[in-house]
């Protein structure tokens, strides 16, 4: 199985990234090229980037699976011109980091139709992507299943087909399916064959290149998009597992994107990463009752 979790790439660029995934007992990761909210972005280190070339191959890590997410202030189906165009231009400017990364895929929320209507956001949506996306681009653009809170784009598999018909060049776009989010928007996770037939029936389940594997905090249907500790949410640890060990997503990276675990009795507030014990349960198939207990006392 190719497991990882969103990693940090603030601290020490793609080698530290490497490094925390590895510390995970994980294969794979993803990152933001910076801060996910601005887009202030440092020059590449490339000293770092070999060493961390050297440190995946060591341990088996295939760059192929390697998953960058895109800042949220991309905003594609924004109907304001400034915002409009920074966001096109700023979505260039990380496929081409990925680029020099050799980073094959980003994944991206499509967008959001603030004062527009569901039509017209989709719109704007395929002509930006068809702005941005060019014949060369060795990297592949994934749009992500949404919540679909608020006026979210690419809340059902309509909605994502819609986008994908309208782009001109259908090899440089994917999608990226979050388990949090298809429940929070509406579909049934314990069902989840018939969601992949659907899906394969509309848009082929060959177009998914990556899974973010999350429970939700939130019933079916309630547009929130909200995240929880796989086994701890509604959608609950057997309905995941089935999920991860889809035989006909077999070889697709799989990104936990879970919340950081609170110790209630420190005084700085410090969070720890839950992802090297969620790891280790999916490949047991066992759920761990004692998840919080177990990351708080390893990281204390
Ligand atoms: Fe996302
Ligand atoms: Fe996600
Ligand atoms: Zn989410």
């Amino acid at each position: 199985m190719i497991i990882g979790s969103h990693v940090s790439f603030e601290k020490g660029e793609f080698l530290g990234a490497v490094e925390e995934a590895l510390g995970y007992g994980a294969n794979t990761f993803m990152f933001y090229t910076g801060a996910p909210s601005n887009s202030y972005r440092k020059e590449l280190n490339l000293a770092s980037l070999s060493d961390a070339k050297k440190l995946m191959q060591e341990n088996n890590i295939n760059l192929e699976n390697i998953i960058c997410h895109a800042p949220y202030i991309i905003n594609l189906a924004n109907n304001d011109s400034n915002k409009y165009d920074f966001s096109i231009n700023f979505l260039k400017k990380e496929i081409k980091r990925c680029e020099e990364l050799g980073v094959k895929y980003i994944v991206l929320h499509p967008g959001s139709f603030v004062h527009l209507t569901k039509e017209e956001g989709i719109e704007n949506i395929i002509n930006a992507l068809n702005l941005v996306i060019s014949r060369d681009d060795k990297c592949m653009i994934l749009l992500e299943t949404m919540a679909g809170k608020g006026s979210e784009l690419g809340r059902n598999i309509e909605e994502i087909k819609s986008i994908i018909d309208g782009v001109e060049l259908k090899d440089k776009i994917g999608v990226c399916v979050d388990t949090c989010h298809i429940n929070d928007a509406g579909y049934d996770v314990s069902k989840f064959d018939e969601y992949l037939n659907e899906f394969d029936l509309k848009i082929g389940i060959d177009k998914i290149k990556c899974l973010h594997i999350n429970d939700s905090k939130n019933l079916v249907g309630t547009h929130k998009d909200r995240h929880e500790n796989i086994g701890l949410g509604t959608i609950g640890f057997d309905t995941l597992l089935s999920v991860l060990y889809n035989a006909k997503l077999k070889d697709v990276p799989k990104i936990l994107e879970t919340p950081y675990i609170g110790n209630t009795d420190d005084d700085k507030k410090r969070l720890y990463p839950p992802y090297k014990f969620e790891i280790e349960m999916i490949r047991k198939k066992e759920f761990n009752p004692n998840l919080l207990e177990d990351i708080r006392s390893f990281y204390k």
